[in-house]
């Protein structure tokens, strides 16, 4: 079987989701679950409702959601005559699950009331897909994937329960995928046992799909994204980017940790384990090659650039001249994680520590206030980190030019240097 997954952007107008079903039609092999996300930017609509509700402001909350609902609504005007009805029936359960929360006062905390409402977006979208390729005479079977997998309580983060999830695999999915060979579900999203929606972090549903891929032994993953295949740089950043026809697992999982915003960095794990072949192909043109991500270990790479903007570089420095040793590094990586953030790059010298960290200020200032009780800390606003797996000593004179170079560390395989832009 076959596991596929289409992003927010595939789904981003009636167009598109038109040309989804063609995919599914033309490009996907019998017996296939397909993973949807939610609509266009249908996600960050849902979290300015939690937002509102959250802070008390329900009217505001009510006015939102109502855009996303009419939104669906009128999706399912445009793409349905047939199933228009059954097709509604189906959204206003999602709908009335919200407006019921949304009626609430919040007493429990954020995190919690973020997933009841953002999960909704996954329910809507699929809801839509399955709908469309039914009145499209495509035969499919849609499956609340909240059914099936299981996750704890960590809300925002979930952890997948991953026992449970196969169990429900082999007794619930298996039999549908019987059925007619197709089944749509949703990605991000997830339970726990108390019938509680959890998420998975956002643009998580790459890894909802490997999580499927790998439970249901899938032949391969296909990511259907607007870009022709994965690129040596972000075609958003740079002018000149070179396609990569081929990927190892290792170097994928390399390119996510630096910041590539090319697939989820958890998606790789799954699909290594069971050696299942990631496809990444472009929904706009699906003739096009587009990238395979296997186990095998690619050669002759170009160089391949990440640019993170927005980096606070953050010093401590003891305040005797004592070395700064693995006591006080050991202290501060505790602070990093009490308020979960993760240094992008981190440099140790005698008496100084160096770490690299996106703009969160807020838990910077934490970090920063606590760790003054014993040493002084410094900060730096505004930088931006470039990350340059197989590079060229052309490549990072180019990309450094005149910027002021702050910081630089080097492997044989990988550079990364900090400048002021
Ligand atoms: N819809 C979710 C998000 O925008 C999950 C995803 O797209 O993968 O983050
Ligand atoms: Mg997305």
């Amino acid at each position: 079987m076959q596991v596929h997954k289409f992003g927010g952007a595939s789904l981003g107008t009636i167009d598109r989701i038109r040309n989804v079903a063609h995919i599914i039609r033309e490009h996907t092999q019998r017996p296939s679950l397909i993973v949807i996300s939610a609509m266009g930017k249908t996600t960050n609509a849902l979290e300015k409702v939690a937002e509102a509700f959250f802070d008390g402001r329900r009217d505001d909350a009510l006015a939102l959601f109502h855009q996303v609902k009419q939104q669906h609504i009128n999706t399912a005007k445009y793409l349905l005559v047939l199933h228009y009805n059954a097709c509604v029936e189906q959204l206003n359960n999602f709908f009335t699950e919200a407006e019921w929360l949304l009626h609430d006062r919040p007493v429990r905390d954020y995190d919690y009331y973020y997933d009841q409402l953002v999960c909704i977006g996954e329910l809507l979208s699929s809801t839509l897909v399955s709908f469309y390729l039914k009145e499209e005479k495509i035969d499919n079977e849609w499956l609340d994937v909240r059914d099936v997998l299981r996750t704890d309580a960590n809300f925002r983060e979930a952890t997948i329960n991953w026992p449970a999830t196969d169990m429900h695999m082999q007794t619930q999915v298996q039999p549908l995928l019987q059925k007619t060979g197709l089944v749509i579900t949703q990605g991000f999203i997830g339970c726990t046992d108390d019938n509680e929606s959890t998420t998975l972090g956002r643009e998580g549903s790459d890894y909802s799909a490997a999580i499927f891929a790998n439970l249901l032994q899938a032949e391969s993953q296909t990511i259907w994204k607007d870009v022709s295949s994965v690129m040596n740089a972000d075609p958003r950043q740079f002018e000149e980017v070179i396609p990569i026809p081929e990927l190892s697992y290792e170097e994928v999982i390399e390119m996510a940790y630096y910041g590539a915003q090319v697939i989820h960095p958890k998606t790789i794990k799954p699909l290594y384990e069971k050696k299942i072949p990631l496809y990444v192909k472009c929904f706009l043109d699906p003739n096009m090659p587009g990238t395979v991500i296997t186990r095998k270990k690619a050669t002759h790479l170009p160089p391949i650039i990440v640019r993170k903007e927005h980096q606070v570089l953050v010093e401590f420095q003891s305040r005797d001249y004592s070395f700064i040793g693995e006591h006080s590094v050991g202290q501060l990586f505790q602070l990093f994680e009490q308020v979960k953030l993760k240094p992008n790059l981190t440099q140790n010298g005698a008496i100084r520590f160096t770490a690299i960290f996106d703009d969160h200020l807020e838990k910077l200032q934490h970090i920063a206030s606590e760790a003054e009780a014993w040493l002084n800390v410094m900060m730096q606003k505004q930088l931006t980190l470039f990350t340059v797996r197989h590079y060229t000593e052309e490549v990072l004179n180019s990309l450094i030019k005149d910027r002021q170079l702050l910081l630089m560390q080097r492997t044989p395989d990988t550079a990364q240097f900090l400048v002021q832009n």
